[in-house]
C-alpha cells in the first residue's frame, strides 16, 4: 500500500492523508487549511490528487480541520461514500454550514484586498448548501463495528475520547495473502474528560499514523477544573459582576454547561441565571444529548438516572437575536457563555463590549487564542481593546482556565503510543508544527525500535 501526506504535515491544520491499496483509493479526512486568508484560499482550493478518483473517504472527527474541506470535494466531483460515526455525521451537519457561512465573510474580506490590486474577485469554495448536499454521502457506523469498505479492507472506528463521536480509523488490510493493521489515530484526547470516555487502546498494529501537536509540551494543569472555576463565580457573584465565558461552540460549552450543572446541584455555587447565547452552540448542545454512546460513565449514568445533563433550571439557551439583546441589557449577575471562544466574532462581541470596562466582572478563558486576535490581547492584559473598531479599557478581572484541552500532552501521548498494541514497525507523525513533532519522534525513537518519522507534507511512502 502506499500513503501520500497532503495536508497536516508539518503543520496542524488541513488534515488528508491518500491510502492506495489493491487499486483502491481512500482519502482519511479531508480537512481544511487555516492559516493566512489568501494561501489558505489557494490550498483549500487545489487538492493534491482528484477529487473525482476516489472511492471513499474515512473520517476521524467533525473539528472543521479535519471535516471542512469535505463540501468542496464533493463539489469538485467525489461521488464516494464519507464513512463516519454518528456523532461525527450530526456535528458536521452543523459545522459545515458555518464553515460556508465564515468563508463567505472572509472570501469579501479577500476581494477587497484584490480589487485595491486590481485583480478579479474570488469565489468562496462552497456554500451552504454544498455542505447539505455533502452530508447526503455520509454513511455511519457506531464505534467498533467492523465494515468493508473496499477490496481488502476494513474499517472500524475506536474511541479517541477527543470531541463527541471522535474516532482513531483501524484498517485491516489484505493485499494477496498478507494481513496487516494500519492505525490512524485522529486527534487523540486527554483521557479523564468531564463528558467523554478516555481513548480506546488498539492491538496488533502494524503501521501508525498519529498526531503530534502537543509533542514536547505538558498541559499544566489537570483535566478536572470544578474547583477553579467554582472559586472564580463565587468570587464574581459576591461583587453583583458577571461572569463572562468566551467559548468553542462545540465541546467547550457543553463541558461547561455539565461543571455547572453539576456544581449548581452540590451547592457550590449560587442558583444565578447561565446563558448560553450562540445559536450554533445550541444546536451542539442539542446533538450532544442525543448521543450517550459517546460519554463516560459517570455522564452516561447522569443521563439515565437523574435527566439531560444539558438542561436544567437556571439555564437558558438563547438563540434568537432578540433574546441576546435583551441580555445585554440586563445588570443583573449572571454567567454568560457565548461564542466565538477567540473572541473575533459572534455575540461574545456584544457581552465584552458591555462588561470590559467594569471592575465587577470577571472574563474567563477556557480554551486557546490564536495570536493578535482580541481573545489573546484580552488574556494577555492589554490595557486598551478594539472592539467593533472602538477603544476599550480593559477592568475586567481575567482568568484562564487550560486544562479542557481537547489533546493530550507531550506525556500523555507517549503513554498512548506505549499502550498502543503491535509491532507498529513503522510510523509516521502528523498534525503537529515541525518542532512539536521532532520532540514527540525523539521521545518516541528511544523506547521504540520501528521507524518513527515525521511526515513532510505532499510526500508518498510504500510499505
Ligand atoms: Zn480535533
Amino acid at each position: 500500500m502506499k500513503l501520500k501526506f497532503c495536508g497536516a504535515a508539518g503543520t496542524t491544520t488541513g488534515s488528508q492523508h491518500l491510502l492506495e491499496v489493491n487499486g483502491s483509493r481512500i482519502l482519511l479526512d479531508c480537512g481544511l487549511y487555516q492559516g493566512r486568508r489568501m494561501e489558505s484560499w489557494e490550498r483549500n482550493q487545489h487538492f493534491a490528487f482528484d477529487p473525482a478518483s476516489l472511492d471513499a473517504v474515512v473520517l476521524s472527527h467533525a473539528h472543521i480541520d479535519h471535516s471542512g474541506n469535505l463540501p468542496n470535494l464533493c463539489k469538485q466531483g467525489f461521488r464516494g461514500n464519507i464513512y463516519a460515526t454518528f456523532a461525527t455525521r450530526d456535528l458536521c451537519s452543523i459545522m459545515l454550514p458555518d464553515s460556508a457561512r465564515i468563508q463567505t465573510y472572509d472570501v469579501k474580506w479577500i476581494n477587497k484586498r484584490r480589487k485595491k490590486n486590481g485583480d478579479p474577485p474570488v469565489q468562496p469554495f462552497y456554500d451552504e448548501m454544498d455542505a447539505e448536499r455533502c452530508l447526503r454521502q455520509f454513511v455511519n457506523i457506531g464505534y467498533e463495528r467492523p465494515l468493508p469498505i473496499a477490496d481488502g479492507v476494513v474499517l472500524s472506528f475506536i474511541d479517541a475520547g477527543h470531541i463527541l463521536g471522535s474516532a482513531q480509523v483501524v484498517l485491516d488490510v489484505t493485499e494477496g495473502s498478507r494481513h496487516r493493521r494500519l492505525l490512524f489515530s485522529g486527534d487523540v484526547g486527554r483521557g479523564r474528560n468531564d463528558l467523554l470516555r478516555d481513548p480506546v487502546l488498539a492491538d496488533d498494529v502494524d503501521f501508525l499514523l498519529m498526531e503530534s501537536t502537543y509533542g514536547g509540551r505538558e498541559h499544566e494543569m489537570p483535566t478536572q477544573a470544578d474547583a477553579h472555576i467554582e472559586e472564580v463565580i463565587n468570587r464574581t457573584l459576591e461583587k453583583n459582576g458577571k461572569v463572562i465565558i468566551p467559548a468553542f461552540a462545540v465541546e467547550r460549552t457543553q463541558q461547561l454547561i455539565y461543571v455547572l450543572h453539576e456544581l449548581t446541584e452540590a451547592g457550590r455555587i449560587p442558583e444565578v441565571p447561565i446563558f448560553v447565547d450562540s445559536p450554533l452552540a445550541v444546536s451542539a448542545t442539542e446533538i450532544f444529548r442525543i448521543h450517550p454512546e459517546c460519554f463516560n460513565e459517570d455522564v452516561y449514568n447522569f443521563l439515565f438516572e437523574k435527566r439531560n445533563p444539558f438542561g436544567f433550571e437556571g439555564l437558558r439557551l438563547i438563540r434568537s437575536v432578540s433574546e441576546s439583546k435583551a441580555l445585554n441589557a440586563s445588570d443583573e449577575s449572571a454567567i454568560i457563555i457565548s461564542a466565538s471562544g477567540m473572541c473575533e466574532a459572534g455575540r461574545i462581541l456584544h457581552h465584552l463590549r458591555n462588561n470590559i470596562e467594569d471592575p465587577k466582572n470577571t472574563i474567563l478563558f477556557v480554551g486557546y487564542c490564536a495570536e493578535n486576535t482580541l481573545g489573546w490581547k484580552i488574556r494577555n492584559g492589554w490595557e486598551e481593546v478594539n472592539i467593533f473598531g472602538e477603544p476599550f479599557q480593559l477592568r475586567a478581572n481575567v482568568e484562564i482556565l487550560d486544562s479542557f484541552s481537547g489533546h493530550a500532552d507531550h506525556s500523555e501521548l507517549v503513554d498512548y503510543f506505549e499502550g498502543t498494541g503491535g509491532r507498529k514497525e513503522k510510523v509516521w507523525l502528523v498534525h503537529g508544527e515541525p518542532e512539536r513533532s521532532e520532540a514527540l519522534a525523539a521521545a518516541l525513537r528511544e523506547r521504540h525500535d520501528g521507524e518513527v518519522s515525521v511526515a513532510k507534507w505532499k510526500e508518498m511512502v510504500e510499505f
